[in-house]
């Protein structure tokens, strides 16, 4: 079996989906694994690496009629899809509810479509495939280094003869897998660490960080399924972003991770909250995205300073700013779905297993997942969030 790993042409899309570790270890699994020329350049992995490795380099061309299987981090480019024959496989973090039309015409195609950001990341066996997970992990971190990049002032207490610096306050609004992580890198960097979620359960992850967990009195709970948020109902969701306001104002930095799957993320900072703020704070909004973010007039990719001396960060594919670290953990999450998937040296599909009917797309002509079949309902419903 071939599998190969194409050149990302996403925007600002500095990540491989293979790193010579891994082709090395696929190549002990039985697997040849093809490289197109430069796919690693971004992550700082030669194309000479790659071939020490025991990966053959070649053309787009030559990849696309090769392989059996493409390796993608993100979706491929329209003219790449276009280019896939039947009996191939595609394999990345294709997002697939953002776009419906996209699952019907790789099963058009007959192209098998596995999708990474599907995994279902309850089941422990799928661990080690949680590409969610290890992104977010990575991009947690690196909001915390671009708010501390940002911020005018020292974020540890620092006692010097020109003067004592007080530690930076510092806010994470949603605490999954990436708020902790911010909390923790602030936290190292010496912050004074303070965060919510209206997750309660959060709460001894929080503490344990070293980080004072904020409950606020006019919202309750609101753990949905699966470990994740539920939408808050309109007047939850003004009582929370009245209550946050307060607490933000006594903010230096504010990082925002907040999602709910399905949906556009929730606003918790509101340009009331914004002008509450002291000229010179900071805040990184991880939920920027085109739709809207957890920040008032946030945009993926943009840096606005308010009137009132608040820069607002919307930060667009924090993982790909550590392009090489994301590739090694996405690298170890494909190569385990891959050797998962793998059987007597092919690709065996088996919708019959709960971890496969969750990320396989399309199979043998058809759209086979759930979620595609029937997308959830909702008024702010955005065919768009990969949970
Ligand atoms: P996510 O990216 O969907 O959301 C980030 C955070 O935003 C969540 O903690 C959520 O509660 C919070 N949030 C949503 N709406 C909010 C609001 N209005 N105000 C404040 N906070 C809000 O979440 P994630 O990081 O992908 O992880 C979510 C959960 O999945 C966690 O419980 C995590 O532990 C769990 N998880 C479990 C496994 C596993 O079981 N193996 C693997 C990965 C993640």
């Amino acid at each position: 079996m071939k599998v190969a790993v194409i050149k990302e042409t996403g925007p600002d899309e500095r990540r491989v989906a293979l790193v010579p570790e891994a082709v090395a270890k696929l190549r002990a699994a039985g697997v040849e694994v093809l490289v197109e020329t430069g796919a690693g350049d971004g992550a700082w992995q030669s194309d000479e690496a790659f071939t020490d490795a025991g990966a053959g380099i070649v053309t787009r061309d030559e990849l696309i009629a090769a392989a059996d299987v493409i390796l993608t981090v993100g979706r491929p480019d329209d003219a790449t899809i276009a280019a896939l024959r039947q009996g191939q496989t595609v394999l990345g973090m294709l997002a697939p509810l953002s776009d419906p039309g996209l699952a019907n015409r790789l099963a058009e195609a007959g192209v098998t479509a596995v999708s990474l950001d599907m995994i279902p990341r309850t089941l422990p066996r799928a661990q080690p495939m949680d590409a969610l997970s290890s992104q977010a992990n990575i991009a947690g971190y690196k909001a915390a280094l671009v708010a501390a990049d940002a911020f005018g002032r020292f974020f540890p207490l620092l006692i010097t003869a020109a003067g004592t610096a007080r530690p930076a306050k510092v806010l994470i609004l949603g605490t999954g897998v990436a708020g902790l992580q911010a909390i923790g890198t602030a936290r190292r960097l010496g912050a004074v660490v303070s965060a919510y979620d209206v997750r309660p359960e959060t709460k001894t992850e929080v503490q344990s960080l070293g980080a004072t967990f904020i409950e606020l009195t006019s919202v309750g709970q609101a753990s949905g399924e699966g470990g994740y948020a539920r939408a808050l109902t309109e007047d939850e969701r003004q009582a929370q972003q009245d209550e946050l306001a307060g607490h933000i104002a006594r903010h230096d930095v504010v990082i925002t991770t907040a999602q709910v799957p399905g949906r556009r993320p929730p606003l918790l900072v509101t340009s009331d909250a914004l002008k509450g703020m002291s000229a010179g704070s900071v805040i990184v909004d991880m939920g920027a995205s085109a739709l809207g973010g957890n920040v008032a007039g946030s945009e993926p990719g943009e840096t606005i300073v308010t009137e009132n001396g608040v820069t607002v960060i919307g930060a667009a594919n924090l993982p790909s700013k550590m392009a090489a670290a994301a590739s090694a953990m996405y690298a170890r999450n494909v190569s385990s779905l891959l050797q998962y998937l793998l059987k007597d040296g092919s690709l065996a599909v088996d919708l019959e297993d709960d971890l496969q009917r969750g990320v396989v797309i399309t199979y043998e002509g058809r759209v086979v997942h759930p979620a595609l079949a029937e997308p959830a309902g909702g008024t702010d419903h955005v065919d768009g969030a990969a949970h």
